[in-house]
C-alpha cells in the first residue's frame, strides 16, 4: 500500500514515524513556509483549561500521555529525546486567591490524569529556589508534570526516525476514482496534514472548508544562567508564557492573531511589549541576548475544535486541521490515530467524536 503524507508539522510527521512501522510505502511532501510547529516553543500541560467541550478535554489529557509513549518508542529506536522535558510549571493569577480553585480544580481532574503530578500552592521564595531571578508574584500553583517541547527539533528527530523521504515542496491533490495523484504520483491514501493551509488543497476540489489562520509570534533569548533547564515553565495570566529550555535558552510569547491572513512578517513592537511584560516576571530579560524571533500560523475551526479523520465522501483520504494553540499538546494521539485508521488498525480516541463534516463539506455541482 501506496501513502502519501502531506504536511510534516507534528501531526504529518508524527504521522510519518508510526506508518514506517507498519508495512506500506511512504512519502512525505512538506513546503515548510511558516509551519505552526516550527514556529512554537511549547508548553504540555492541558489540566488547567476552563473550556467546556469534553471531547477536546479528553484528546488534551490523553495528548499529554501520549508524549511518553512517543518518548519512550523513540529512545527504542535509538533517538534522542531531548525535545521534550517534564519541568513542571507555574500557574500565576493576578488575583492570587483564585489559585486555590485552580488547585482544586486539578486535583479532581488527577483522578483520571495521574501524569498532572505533585500539586501545590508555592511561595516566591520557594519559586526562587528554582529560578533565582523570579519576581513579579507572591505566589504561583506548581505542577509537576506539566512539560515543555521544542517544536522544530521534535518535528526533525521524527523525520530522522521514520526514515522516510520528505520532498519539500507545496503540493496539489487530484481524486481520481479510488486513486490519488499528488505530485504526479499515484497513492492508494493520502493524509492531509497542512494545518492552517488545509482550504487551499481541498477547494480547489470543490470542499468548502471551516479552517482559518491565525498568526502566533515568540522570541528566543540566550540568559546567563546555564541551568535553565530546570527551570519550570511561566505561565502568567494571559498570552504571555515563558518557556526556558537547556544552557540558558529560554521563549517567551505567544501572540493569538487573528484577520492577519498568512502573514509572516515579524512586528516587533508586538514582541517588545512582550518583553515589557516578561520582565515583570523575569527581569534577567533585559539584558538577554536575543537570538531568534519566530512567526507560525495555527489553524481555527470556526468553533475552536479540533477534527481528524476521513474527508467526507472519500474512502481513502485522510486529514487532520483545527489544533488551534493546543497543537503540540493534541497533534501526537491526532497523528497517531490518523496512522492507525489509514492502516485499518485500532484508535485511541474515537474519530467520530472529532466529526470532519463539521467542517468539510462537498459542494454539488449542478
Ligand atoms: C508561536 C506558537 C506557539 C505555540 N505554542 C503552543 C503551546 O505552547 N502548546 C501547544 O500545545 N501548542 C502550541 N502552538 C500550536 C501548535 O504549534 C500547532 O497547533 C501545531 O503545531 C499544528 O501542527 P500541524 O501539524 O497541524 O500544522 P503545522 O505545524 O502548521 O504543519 C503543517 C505543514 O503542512 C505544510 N503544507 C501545507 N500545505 C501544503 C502543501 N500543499 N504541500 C506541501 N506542504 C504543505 C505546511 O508548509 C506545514 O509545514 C503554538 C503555535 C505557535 C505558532
Amino acid at each position: 500500500m501506496k501513502i502519501a503524507v502531506v504536511g510534516a508539522g507534528i501531526v504529518g510527521a508524527t504521522c510519518a514515524y508510526y506508518l514506517s512501522k507498519e508495512d506500506v510505502e511512504l512519502k512525505v511532501f512538506d513546503y515548510g513556509l511558516g509551519q505552526a510547529t516550527k514556529a512554537s516553543a511549547g508548553i504540555i500541560s492541558p489540566w488547567f483549561s476552563k473550556r467546556r467541550n469534553k471531547a477536546w478535554y479528553k484528546m488534551a489529557r490523553m495528548g499529554a500521555e501520549f508524549y511518553l509513549k512517543l518518548v519512550k518508542d523513540l529512545k527504542n529506536d535509538g533517538y534522542s529525546t531531548d525535545f521534550y522535558k517534564q519541568t513542571g510549571v507555574y500557574i500565576l493569577k493576578k488575583d492570587e486567591s483564585k489559585l486555590q480553585y485552580l488547585l482544586s480544580l486539578a486535583e479532581s481532574r488527577r483522578e483520571v490524569s495521574a501524569m498532572i503530578g505533585d500539586l501545590k500552592i508555592v511561595s516566591k521564595e520557594d519559586i526562587k529556589k528554582n529560578i533565582p531571578d523570579f519576581t513579579g508574584a507572591n505566589y504561583a500553583l506548581y505542577a509537576s508534570g506539566g512539560g515543555r517541547i521544542e517544536g522544530e527539533l521534535f518535528v526533525k528527530t521524527l523525520l530522522e526516525a521514520a526514515k522516510v523521504e520528505v520532498i519539500n515542496k507545496k503540493v496539489t491533490l487530484e481524486i481520481q476514482q479510488d486513486k490519488y495523484i499528488v505530485d504526479n504520483e499515484e497513492f492508494d491514501k493520502v493524509i492531509l496534514c497542512t494545518g492552517a493551509w488545509l482550504k487551499e488543497i481541498l477547494e480547489p476540489l470543490n470542499f468548502e472548508v471551516d479552517v482559518r489562520p491565525q498568526k502566533g509570534q515568540l522570541r528566543d533569548y540566550q540568559i546567563s544562567d546555564s541551568k535553565s533547564g530546570t527551570y519550570p515553565v511561566i505561565m502568567p495570566e494571559g498570552e504571555l508564557d515563558i518557556i526556558p529550555f537547556e544552557n540558558g535558552f529560554l521563549s517567551m510569547g505567544a501572540s493569538h492573531e487573528n484577520n492577519m491572513g498568512f502573514d509572516l512578517s515579524v512586528d516587533k513592537d508586538l514582541l517588545n511589549k512582550f518583553e515589557e511584560e516578561a520582565t515583570n516576571f523575569l527581569p534577567t530579560l533585559k539584558k538577554a541576548r536575543v537570538i531568534n524571533e519566530r512567526v507560525g500560523i495555527r489553524a481555527y475551526t470556526n468553533d475552536f475544535s479540533v477534527f481528524y479523520g476521513l474527508v467526507p465522501g472519500e474512502k481513502n483520504l485522510f486529514v487532520a486541521s483545527g489544533l488551534g494553540s493546543s497543537g503540540l499538546t493534541t497533534g501526537g494521539i491526532i497523528a497517531y490515530n490518523l496512522a492507525m485508521l489509514a492502516v485499518g488498525k485500532e484508535e485511541l480516541l474515537d474519530s467520530s467524536d472529532y466529526p470532519t463534516s463539521r467542517y468539510i463539506r462537498k459542494i454539488k455541482k449542478f
